[in-house]
């Protein structure tokens, strides 16, 4: 017989865990205390909760590595002592905290859920009470004895997505979220209907923590009229050792030989380019067209149907291990966490 249902719920701020001031109508975030008072309806759950808050809150735009080695310390010290983790994000990077949880949690065999709202908690339109308290329920979902999502997730609107497979795409909507090119793992209405042969099985290995992040990379995002200057002093910046290339389509590029010359002299330089494609669905398929051929012969690698935030974490995991140049690129080109399809 499994003990209590135990929820390590994760505070890191965000618009869900905002008021607006009376006064001077601005947003500003709550102490849990009161986030608490908001819903009551968590006393009725019957778990464990404990709570974790960051200090200070943040607004996720100010989210940064060093951020999320402490959100996946939190989640290492309580690793064995609760059965599941809800964090409260921001919305604005989401979509990148949860892709670099993904990769910094190996092994995890217990879900890590994300949510926040478009709505502070406060409101009364609020979607911050419906998210939290579907997390809560995903969080705690286990079918003999086994959690139901044991993988980083992200729960909005009445969605549940791979975590590293989201983008946020609108500023507006309730459902700010899109997964173009994997479906939802699970659709929430009166039934919680999860997709579970989408759903990543555990592996019951013991979970590994990797807290080495490399920042020396850059995304190049291509727009047509970029020129030289800007694609010369990218590559010359001080310390680079990737650059996240967005190309357009599946995978397309401009064929100007002063493009494809500083392309490769970067690479020949040691550093290492990564195909990404603009589009919020598809896949960069390198060699399909003309303008993508040149990219494959110079030693560009081609990243599928990762997402710009996948691909940002994912390389910064990889630069951090050490590794040798060349398995990084393998690595690149596989998928670890579900990231992509291969
Ligand atoms: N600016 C907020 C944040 O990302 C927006 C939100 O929470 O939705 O922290």
């Amino acid at each position: 017989m499994r003990e209590q249902t135990s929820i390590l719920i994760i505070y890191t701020g965000g618009t869900i865990g905002m008021v607006q001031d009376p006064k001077t109508m601005s947003l500003k975030p709550l102490s849990f205390d009161i986030l608490y008072k908001y819903l009551p309806v968590l006393e009725n759950f019957n778990y464990k909760f404990d709570f974790y808050t960051f200090r200070p809150l943040l607004d996720s735009s100010n989210m940064n590595p060093s951020f999320w080695v402490e959100l996946a310390k939190v989640i290492e010290d309580n690793y064995e002592t609760f059965d599941g983790f809800v964090v409260l994000h921001g919305s604005d990077t989401m979509a990148y905290t949860a892709s670099a949880l993904s990769f910094m949690l190996e092994n995890l065999n217990k879900p890590v859920i994300f949510t926040g709202s478009q709505l502070p908690i406060g409101m009364v339109r609020t979607d911050g009470r419906e998210n939290f308290i579907n997390s809560i329920e995903i969080a705690a979902a286990h079918e003999q004895e086994t959690p139901v999502v044991p993988e980083v997730a992200i729960c909005f609107e009445n969605r549940l997505y791979r975590g590293n497979r989201t983008t946020k795409f609108n500023a507006e909507h309730f459902g700010a979220f899109v997964s173009g090119n994997f479906p939802s793992l699970a659709k929430i209405g009166v039934d919680i209907r999860y997709n579970n042969e989408l759903i990543l099985k555990p592996n019951f290995k013991r979970l590994k923590v990797h807290k080495n992040l490399d920042d020396n990379i850059a995304i190049l995002k291509l727009f047509p009229g970029i020129n030289r200057n800007v694609v010369s002093s990218t590559f010359a910046t001080p310390g680079l050792k990737a650059v996240i290339l967005e190309t357009f389509g599946a995978g397309n590029a401009p064929t100007v030989s002063w493009f494809l010359d500083l392309l490769k002299e970067a690479i020949d330089k040691g550093m290492i380019l990564f195909n990404v494609t603009q589009c919020k669905g598809g896949k960069v398929d390198i060699g399909k067209y003309e303008t993508s051929a040149g990219l494959g012969k110079i030693g560009v690698i081609g990243g599928y149907d990762i997402t710009t935030e996948s691909a940002v974490t994912k390389m910064m995991y990889l630069l951090g291990t050490g590794l040798p140049k060349g398995e990084v690129e393998r690595l690149l080109q596989i998928s670890l966490r579900g990231e992509m399809t291969v």
